[in-house]
């Protein structure tokens, strides 16, 4: 690798739509979230093809990107009672529409999230066998007609980009086992329940050729249930170019076998069959940047290291899987024209943040193997911008060293909108009680 390049950086970059760094600074402070609406918006029409194109809000919940998708046509998923409260807060129904514009999917129920789908009619995708005993005795407890429910089958084989985000295979701890469907159909007919629709998310980073096997596998699953099938779901999993050169999915090729598969059935069981996607990283991954700022630069023996004010209380994916993400820095504000600044040289770091646990670092493999990035010299006061950080960033944000979780900010219609206020110190320890 060549260590003499000089790079000019810039001051905007792509996925802060024509914001300046500094001046989004200077409104929100560090660390931030921003989030580019447009980009969210064009992989959600990438995807026009499925009939129903479900996001998995565990990727990015909050309530502005919720109602941002929904007023695109994207229908939700909930893992959680806390996930169908967002999805009502953010204007979703519960029922109604030509498909439910709610779906429960989980491998459990917690009493609150049975209490709900129940209280409010909300379909449920089941990845337990137990789950579908505890729907049906909760709907004729409360003298309700259940739904037609859907089943996550383990097709017996997964794909992620790590261990960790592999969804598939008897390592998994997701969805029905395969040659355990038969026994669910009859325990489905025992509650008096219909199945509707199947499911398969083996993973997510998966590569095409997992992807298409799914197919097989569905369809296989598919003919175990008969034909009050009207809806597969091919599951999320598509993967987002994170480096140069990463080539984004062959999304028209990927529709084409899955839309073979659903003829198919549909041809067999004389029923139009719906074809649901489910993408969370997809859609809402590249919008995302962190932005933080460099508060040292200090060398250790070989290494030099820039730290940051954003750490993995932050963004959380190089320490759980060894995620890589993009970066790029920005100089402090009213350098811009500064000559020195703009060409700077290239070198070696590794980039830390300021947590008391020597895993926070985000240049790590998985592992946790330290690695360097090549990045211009910088100063303390630079903005250091981790992109590629709108799914699974800030959701998975905690108070770790008592760090308020950070601002998140839509970019839209040339204006920045903050979507979620940063905790303050009060709202951090509400809740907390010393006994008298
Ligand atoms: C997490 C999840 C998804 C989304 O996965 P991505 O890799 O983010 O697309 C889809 N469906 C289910 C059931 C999930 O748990």
């Amino acid at each position: 690798m060549p260590t003499d390049t000089t790079t000019s950086f810039p001051t905007q970059i792509d996925s802060l739509a024509g914001h300046a760094i500094a001046d989004l600074v200077a409104e929100f402070g560090t660390p931030t979230f921003c989030y580019d609406a447009d980009k969210i918006v064009e992989r959600v029409n990438d995807l026009a093809a499925f009939d129903v194109v479900r996001y998995a809000q565990k990727a990015a919940s909050n309530l502005a990107i919720l109602d941002l998708v929904r007023r695109h046509g994207v229908l939700v998923d909930a893992v959680s009672a806390g996930e169908i409260r967002r999805a009502m807060a953010a204007g979703y129904q519960p029922t109604g529409g030509e498909h439910p514009p709610i779906v429960y999917t989980a491998d459990i129920f917690d009493r609150e999230a049975l209490e709900l789908v129940v209280e409010h009619g909300i379909p449920i995708n089941c990845g337990s066998p137990d789950m579908i005993d505890q729907y049906g005795e909760a709907m004729k407890a409360a003298d309700k007609t259940p739904l037609g429910i859907t089943l996550r089958i383990n097709p017996g084989f997964g794909h992620g980009h790590s261990q960790k985000t592999n969804t598939g295979g008897e390592q998994s701890k997701h969805g029905i086992w395969h040659e355990q469907l038969a026994d669910c159909v009859t325990r489905a007919a025992e509650n008096d329940l219909i199945i509707t629709g199947l499911h398969m998310h083996i993973g997510s980073g998966t590569d095409m050729e997992h992807l298409s096997q799914v197919c097989g596998a569905m369809e296989q699953a598919a003919h175990v249930v008969g034909p009050t099938l009207t809806s597969i779901s091919a599951g999320g999993g598509l993967p987002t170019p994170y480096r140069d050169g990463d080539q984004r999915v062959d999304l028209a090729a990927y529709f084409d076998l899955w839309d073979a598969t659903r003829n198919r059935l549909a041809t067999a069981f004389g029923n139009h069959i719906s074809l649901e996607i489910e993408p969370g990283r997809y859609l809402t991954a590249e919008s995302g940047s962190l932005i933080a700022e460099i508060r040292a630069i200090k060398q250790m023996g070989s290494n030099l290291y820039y730290l940051l004010d954003a750490g993995f209380n932050d963004l959380a994916r190089p320490i759980l899987y060894g995620a890589y993400h993009p970066m790029s820095i920005c100089p402090a504000a009213g350098d811009e024209g500064s000559e020195i600044k703009s060409e700077r040289k290239l070198q070696d770091v590794i980039v830390g943040g300021p947590l008391c646990e020597s895993g926070d670092i985000f240049t790590q493999e998985e592992g946790g193997f330290v690695c360097s990035r090549q990045l211009p010299e910088a100063a303390v006061g630079d903005y250091l911008i981790i992109g590629c950080a709108g799914a699974y960033s800030s959701v998975m944000g905690s108070n770790y060293n008592s760090k308020p979780l950070a601002a998140e900010v839509l970019l839209q219609d040339s204006k920045a909108h903050v979507i979620r206020q940063r905790q303050t110190f009060e709202e951090m320890i509400a809740g907390e009680i010393i006994p008298k």
